[in-house]
């Protein structure tokens, strides 16, 4: 039973700290993060950064979500460090578990075949139901309905520089959807068919993908292939409306049903990437170059030094992953006809 399941969910309100900057004029707007009580220590080294660089000239509220109730020590600590209003969501039993046309046998078959193979995550269930759960639930969380836009931050994280504007607002007033700053292939082994898939959904649905949309930047040979690039996903600011449109539910339906969150272990990036490029306009999609961002092992740094300065970041410009040979943002880049920061040559 629903009402059940999210017996957790409470508000904290910092009823003090809730102007922001430029005085009532912020968009709906939430951080969020996806979270196990154990992860507290990790997180909060994130939340410290976050709030530092952004949001206590804010002051956006931050949802936290967990398959599992939150402990007071989670609770109490991580209010303490957030300057806006806190949440905590309990996620529904039937978002977090096998769904009843998964055949349990043959995920349980295909986590052996990839533990041998040591695929990442290969033989992991939580992974694979944290995956299905950022695809498809997230943005459908009671305590997310009155958002429209959000930023996911996960433990461990850093931002390497001052955000000095409202990025949400950001979003918003220069017609963006989804924002990203680190991109790069996907292990081929943990999505066999989900480009199968996809190609089925378009090919049934035409009217969810645009003119101008981004099929360039994910398949080299016209949609023929997927070439497996993909927006990391621990780094997003982007719009729930997006994922609550019908091309996305859709999609992910279609996914779902075919299995591969179990029968393979798609993760959320791709799966949020394909639909992102193939469904959005291309201009909607944003790279952040500004705010500079670490999630082990890749580094987003500006190589701008006006801009590393003017914005106080730390970071080291040579750790930027951003023009290395394995990232697609030279491709994203290209297929979009963009103009790259001076002197990219030199951080290849
Ligand atoms: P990686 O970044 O792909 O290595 O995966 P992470 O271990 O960082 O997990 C991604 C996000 O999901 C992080 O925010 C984790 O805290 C969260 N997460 C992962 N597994 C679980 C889980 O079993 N339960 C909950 N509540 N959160 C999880
Ligand atoms: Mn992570």
């Amino acid at each position: 039973n629903h009402k059940l399941s999210t017996v957790n969910d409470i508000v904290l309100k910092n009823t003090q700290k809730t102007s922001g900057v430029d005085g009532g004029k912020r968009v709906k707007a939430t951080i969020v993060t996806l979270a196990r009580n154990q992860d507290l220590m990790q997180l909060v080294s994130s939340i410290r950064v976050v709030e530092d660089r952004f949001n206590h000239k804010f002051n956006y509220d931050w949802t936290f979500l967990n398959d599992e109730p939150f402990s007071d020590e989670f609770k109490e600590t991580t209010s303490a460090l957030v300057s806006g209003n806190t949440k905590y969501g309990l996620i529904p039993k039937e978002q977090w578990s096998f769904p009843e046309w998964i055949d349990t046998e043959r995920a349980a078959k295909v986590r052996e075949e990839m533990r041998e193979k040591k695929v990442i995550y290969g033989d992991s269930i939580s992974y694979r139901h944290m995956c299905r759960y950022e695809s498809g639930f997230f943005w459908r969380h009671e305590l997310m309905m009155e958002y429209d836009w959000y930023w996911r931050v996960e433990p461990d994280v850093k931002i390497y520089c001052d955000i000095d504007y409202d990025i949400f607002k950001f979003m918003e007033d220069n017609g963006k959807s989804y924002g990203f700053t680190i991109s790069l292939p996907e292990y081929k082994e943990t999505i066999p068919t989900l480009w199968t898939e996809t190609k089925k959904f378009i090919k049934e649905n035409p009217q969810y993908v645009p003119k101008d949309n981004m099929m360039d930047f994910i398949s080299d040979d016209n949609g023929n292939t997927y070439n497996g690039c993909h927006f990391w996903s621990n780094f997003e600011i982007a719009s729930l409306k997006f994922w609550r449109s019908d091309a996305y539910r859709k999609y992910f339906e279609h996914l779902d049903k075919a299995g591969g969150f179990f029968y393979e272990r798609w993760g959320d990036a791709p799966v949020h990437s394909i639909a992102a490029a193939l469904f959005l306009p291309r201009d909607q999609i944003h790279f952040f170059q500004d705010v500079g961002y670490f999630h082990n092992p890749f580094h987003n740094c500006p190589i701008d030094r006006d801009l590393r300065l003017k914005n106080k970041c730390m970071c080291n410009p040579k750790d930027d992953f951003t023009w290395k040979g394995y990232s697609c943002v030279p491709k994203y880049f290209t297929v979009n006809n963009l103009q790259r920061p001076k002197g990219w040559e030199n951080y290849t």
